[in-house]
């Protein structure tokens, strides 16, 4: 099963390529697991990637927003959690070895953090850069998006299961100050 993760940019590469920046969209299973211990996309998992791919010169630029549905649990009140990932990824990738980016301390490299990856036979692959873009978007400890089962207020109807567990009626007060951030 090919990754949706990966594109063959040999068109964009060669002699004949246009210089225009191409759209491309793919769906299929991620070949690894992408995100962190609480909340992640499982192997397996359809991604569904659209792409524009920028020729650079002996290079390609990657443009993706990559869309899936991650797996796990509230850390607060363990119900299962499954928000939608939907998450943004650049990747510059270099076809030559002679490939020029620029000083390695400009500006290009502030913020992102990006390394310059690599073209493979033709292919660049998003899942590295996408395993590090989602690893530092995720939060640590996810919780229950609109708040758990506990704390909706009265009236309002909530949570997926309408069962509740009964160790978690005490709300912990060291939490409720955080509400805020959630
Ligand atoms: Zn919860």
């Amino acid at each position: 099963m090919t990754s949706p993760l990966k594109f063959n940019v040999a068109s964009l590469l060669g002699a004949s390529a246009e210089g225009l920046p191409t759209q491309r969209s793919q769906t299929g299973p991620t070949p690894a697991r992408i995100g962190g211990e609480m909340l992640a996309v499982p192997e397996g998992e359809e991604l569904t990637v659209d792409a524009i791919l920028t020729p650079l010169g002996g290079g390609v630029l990657v443009d993706a927003d990559v869309r899936g549905l991650l797996h796990g649990e509230c850390s607060r009140c363990l119900s299962p959690l499954n928000p939608p990932l939907d998450i943004h990824v650049s990747q510059v990738y270099a076809a030559d070895e002679d490939f020029i980016t620029g000083d390695p301390e400009s500006e290009e490299e502030q913020g992102s953090g990006d390394e310059i990856g690599q073209v493979e036979g033709d292919e660049v692959d998003l899942l590295q850069p996408l395993i590090d873009e989602v690893g530092l978007s995720l939060p640590f400890a996810p919780v229950c998006e609109n708040g758990c089962d506990i704390q909706t207020p009265k009236g309002v109807t909530a949570g997926v299961s309408g069962e509740k567990d009964p160790d978690d009626e005490a709300v912990d007060p060291r939490w409720a100050g955080l509400e805020k951030f959630l």
